[in-house]
């Protein structure tokens, strides 16, 4: 149906068990915003003996996998890039799917990187072999034997089917949002969009035109406040690429306004009144339907699922060709979704829209620590935890980012994604300048950092909120999201702080093409 492997993936195959290993010093899995920032600055550190493995054929991660008619990011580009990559060439305040892809593609073509990418390949096993102090990486490709791994195999990328009875009988097309089937024609059709959340709501308006019929599912009503969106004037594009410092001005106003979010979303949630009255206003503006503005209106407190940014998704929920059903869905047939309520709703397409595995990561049963223990088994307990989100015990020499609570509600990614390179690099300078073979994190330095995180987050519209959300694992512990600034994030990992962790003389480096044992 579709492909949910990731680049570190759950449904590749194996390679054989005995292969000679190609040596790396470092390998990094995933080549979006964040394994490319990652292969970048190490360059620029002068560590040029790395691997980039990339299940895809091209750079962009999800801003490659997510093509789905009307997709934007919510972040103005201005902050949402590099900031040692500015771009002049952005056209608006919020770019659309295709200019951030070639952003990226440019950014990876511009550094001088890309030979030491390999595409088309899953990792499908790392093991730490102590021994050697050194991670063995079988993927569908070379098996890789490297001093350190760096995981920028990202938060959102492995797409989450929704468990529906019978959704496997449909005989339709169905596709996730992060999947799209380009060769589907919509035109005149009878479609369904199960979800409501960030991508399905600018799928809507995008496709509600095209479609004969479009019925969307919702099972909880997202607050949706206007997206002040515009094309930049010549003048400001000019101004961007002549002036030294413009654009830097720019992004600094962005970045701080929107920091001011962070009080209403980590201390006091009713700062965000004011957001709510936009959201609220929002509906009015959008839809005339009393009914429909009634079943649209969240029940829970702002913030507490993700605000997400849209002036058209209203206005197209309230079209003639367009239901809103909030009945939950009881089954799908082979042509049609029938709700609890007994109403059958045929369809030719079915598109899910529903998020992606975000907190039980498949790819932590492929990773297995110095005592032998998987990554899933040991979070299973207390939940997806890390060393500033980056390191984690028993896993040495291995770098996560956008690891656990490094997600944001409210700013760009690529600005935490900058913070936690920053660390890992000085890290990777700290042990070359010392002649550390391992660096390990201690448990302590794990369970004191997460204490502290865990102790912010009971106050946080997150936890108080009254939503269920993705933001949550199973045990409702929010081990996705930053509780506090991004400037403070960014303090805390400005420098490797080697007292965190116990750290290890090398052992000679294992002969070149060695054989790895089965
Ligand atoms: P999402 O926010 O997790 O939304 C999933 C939607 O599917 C929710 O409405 C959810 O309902 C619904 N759903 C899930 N399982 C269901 C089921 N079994 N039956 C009925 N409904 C079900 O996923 P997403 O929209 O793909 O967005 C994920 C994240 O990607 C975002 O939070 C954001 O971080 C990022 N994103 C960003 C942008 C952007 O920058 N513009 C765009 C797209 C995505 P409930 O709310 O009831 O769970």
């Amino acid at each position: 149906m579709f492909n949910n492997a990731n680049t570190f993936g759950a449904m590749a195959t194996a390679p054989p068990a005995r292969e000679p290993a190609r040596q790396v010093d470092h390998l990094i899995i995933g080549a979006g915003f964040a394994g490319l920032c990652a292969a970048i600055k190490l360059q620029e550190a002068g560590e040029t003996d790395f691997v980039v493995i990339e299940k895809g054929s091209d750079v962009g991660g999800t801003w490659r996998d997510n093509t789905y008619p009307g997709a934007e990011c919510d972040v103005p580009s201005q902050l949402y890039s590099y900031s040692f990559a500015p771009n002049p060439e952005w056209s608006r305040s919020f770019s659309p799917q295709p200019e951030i892809q070639a952003y990226i593609k440019r950014v990876a073509d511009e550094s001088g990187t890309l030979d030491r990418f390999v595409f088309e390949t899953v990792a499908t096993d790392a093991r730490w072999d102590d021994d050697r102090q050194r991670w063995v990486v079988e993927t569908t490709g070379e098996t890789y034997l490297a001093k350190t791994v760096i995981s920028g195999a990202g938060g959102l990328s492995e797409p989450k089917l929704p468990e529906i009875e019978g959704i496997e009988t449909f005989q339709g097309e169905l596709f996730h949002s992060a999947r799209w089937n380009h060769d589907v024609d919509l035109t005149g059709k009878r479609v369904a969009v199960i979800g409501t959340g960030a991508s399905a709501i600018q799928i809507v308006p995008a496709i509600q035109k095209k479609v004969g019929h479009l019925d969307v599912y919702q099972r909880t009503a997202p607050y949706v406040i206007p997206r002040n969106d515009r094309p930049y004037t010549g003048i400001e594009k000019l101004a961007f690429k002549r002036i030294p410092g413009v654009q830097s001005l720019y992004r600094d106003a962005i970045y701080w306004g929107r920091e001011t979010y962070v009080p209403g979303f980590t201390l006091l949630p009713k700062l965000a009144w004011p957001a709510k009255q936009l959201a609220l206003k929002n509906i009015q503006r959008g839809i005339k339907d009393p009914e429909l503005r009634r079943k649209v209106t969240p029940t829970f407190e702002i913030g507490c699922k993700r605000i997400l940014l849209s002036n058209t998704y209203y206005p197209a929920l309230d079209a003639d060709n367009v239901d809103l059903v909030t009945d939950p869905i009881a089954k799908v047939t082979g042509d049609a979704i029938v709700t609890e309520d007994g109403v059958e709703r045929p369809i030719d397409v079915l598109i899910v829209a529903t998020g992606f595995y975000t907190t039980e990561l498949p790819i932590t049963e492929h990773i297995t620590g110095r005592s032998g223990q998987t990554l899933a088994d040991r979070w299973r307990d207390s939940g997806m935890q890390a060393y500033k989100g980056t390191t984690v015990a028993d896993f040495p020499n291995l770098f996560f980012i956008v690891g656990p609570n490094t997600g944001l509600g409210h700013s760009s990614m690529v600005f935490m994604i900058e913070s936690q390179v920053t660390y890992i690099v000085d890290a990777i300078r700290t042990m070359r300048a010392h002649d550390y073979g391992a660096i390990e994190v201690t448990q302590e330095a794990v369970t004191e950092f997460n204490d502290d995180v865990q102790r912010r987050m009971k106050r946080t519209v997150w936890t108080t909120g009254g939503c269920a959300s993705w933001y949550l694992d199973s045990h409702g512990k929010n081990t996705t999201l930053w509780p506090r600034s991004t400037f403070a994030f960014r303090g805390l990992l400005a420098k490797f702080d080697v007292a965190a962790y116990r750290v290890s003389a090398p052992v000679p480096a294992p002969q070149a093409k060695q054989e790895v044992p089965a």
